[in-house]
């Protein structure tokens, strides 16, 4: 697996955390931390800091996305933001099917499915997360799950869409809790999940795709993920609320 052939892109997934002051001061934090990255860079910030966020990293390398958006462009859906809102502020990124939102809020791949249209035809790049949930692992399933997941979060989707696309995948059993997938774990995944894509669309495509792994990735293991050939940089929860964190992390993407 050649990966020269693809970027690596480490992602901020701040969740519900940050007022705009605070956003504010963790991004001026940041800015000078990473702005010599090989990396792509983005924040993934609620929607009360999209503005500061879009604002605070102008003219920097720091890419700013969203943690959500619902899949119609507009109507009476109380508390929604469109796909084409985002857009129109400038926003580049969207994180969709995060495990928080299928455990708390009941997403599931039909309408993850639905949102990921929504936010390619708006000229967003979604940010897919998929993964399996501990008993699924301890069952052997893994596989099957973070297939399943992926074909059909990418139904209808075409080969140039692909390209905007990122799969991340993040284990949810190690999510917020400390416990990292192994590297070994990680690339086994991430590389089957390459093969899934190959299936659905061809070895080039498959090849280019960036694939991250997301899941209590810090600043002390970040190097040794990000080094496996499948794992194309991460997507960072709590390490990413922290500058010097999360500089560390896009640091060791970058080598
Ligand atoms: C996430 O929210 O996508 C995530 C990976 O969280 P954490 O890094 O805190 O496990």
């Amino acid at each position: 697996m050649n990966k020269a052939l693809r970027k690596a892109v480490i992602a901020g997934n701040w969740k519900m955390n940050k007022n705009r002051q605070e956003a504010k001061a963790l991004i001026a934090e940041m800015l000078p931390l990473v702005k010599d990255a090989d990396c792509g860079v983005v924040i993934c910030v609620p929607y009360t800091n999209l503005e500061t966020a879009l604002e605070a990293t102008k003219g920097s390398n720091v890419k700013v996305g969203a943690e959500n958006c619902h899949w119609a462009t507009s109507g009476a859906f109380t508390g929604e933001i469109s796909a084409d809102m985002l857009a129109e502020m400038g926003v580049e990124y969207v994180v969709l099917g995060h495990s928080e939102r299928r455990q708390y809020f009941g997403e599931t791949d039909g309408t993850v499915n639905k949102r990921l249209h929504a936010a390619l035809t708006a000229g967003l790049k979604p940010i897919l997360c998929v993964g399996e949930l501990l008993n699924e692992r301890e069952g052997g399933i893994t596989e099957e799950v973070v297939g399943m997941q992926t074909k059909l979060a990418l139904a209808g989707v075409t080969k140039e869409q692909l390209a905007n696309i990122i799969i991340a995948y993040e284990p949810v059993w190690a999510i917020g809790t400390g416990k990292t997938a192994t590297a070994e774990q990680a690339n086994e995944v991430n590389h089957y999940i390459r093969t899934v894509v190959e299936k659905l669309y061809d070895k080039e495509t498959a090849d280019a795709m960036t694939i991250q792994y997301g899941g209590s990735m810090n600043a002390g293991n970040a190097e040794e993920l990000t080094a496996q050939p499948d794992v194309d940089g991460g997507l960072i929860g709590g390490a990413s609320l922290k500058a010097a964190d999360f500089a560390k992390i896009i640091e060791a993407a970058s080598k």
